[in-house]
């Protein structure tokens, strides 16, 4: 039999921070992919609570066993993302769909990546329904009114998200 070359498949987004969601996809697009590169996008039009960099971090640290493993790779990206999935030798990109309320937007960035670069597909998983009411956004309020997160996101980042909300807290 002919060698198969390997699959890999391109994960972007925010991650300001990763949540139990997210960490759900990727292992969903793992078990399709030979390797799924999560990249954190640099994109200006946001401000983020956290830099890029810590945000790579912080998915690094979630991700400790499957990157272990050679399963996954954590990476920072920022121009044309079809253009950098080309770079990686990705055949896919990777999105998260919680609700209909994602897929109008998530359809328009698809169509309009396939019009830039047809041999880049997008494909879409649903993670557990238990993270289907999960966003970064709700995360963050959360834990700015002191609320529980037990499940949303990794233990060890509680402490490290509490500590860099409360530097942010206005005056
Ligand atoms: P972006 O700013 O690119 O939307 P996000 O970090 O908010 O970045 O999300 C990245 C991807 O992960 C998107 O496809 C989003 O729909 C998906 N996603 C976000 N939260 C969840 C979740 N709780 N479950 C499944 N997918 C999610």
């Amino acid at each position: 039999m002919p060698k198969r070359t390997r699959r890999i498949v391109i994960y972007p987004g925010s991650f300001d921070p990763v949540t139990n969601g997210h960490l759900d996809i990727v292992r969903r697009a793992a078990r399709l992919f030979d390797h799924v590169v999560v990249a954190v996008s640099d994109n200006s039009l946001k401000k983020p609570l956290f830099t890029l960099n810590e945000r790579r971090d912080l998915l690094r640290l979630s991700l400790k066993a499957e990157i272990r493993r050679g399963h996954v790779s954590v990476d920072v990206f920022s121009g044309l993302l079809v253009r950098y999935a080309l770079k990686k030798g990705a055949s896919a990109v990777v999105r998260g769909l919680r609700a209909i309320s994602d897929f109008e937007y998530e359809f328009q960035m698809a169509l309009m990546n396939r019009r830039q670069e047809s041999r880049v597909e997008t494909v879409f998983l649903m993670p557990d329904e238990k993270y289907t009411y999960l966003s970064s956004t709700l995360l963050k309020d959360i834990l700015r009114l002191g609320g529980d997160v037990g499940g949303f996101v990794p233990p060890a980042l509680v402490p490290i998200i509490r500590k860099k909300i409360a530097a942010n807290r206005l005056p």
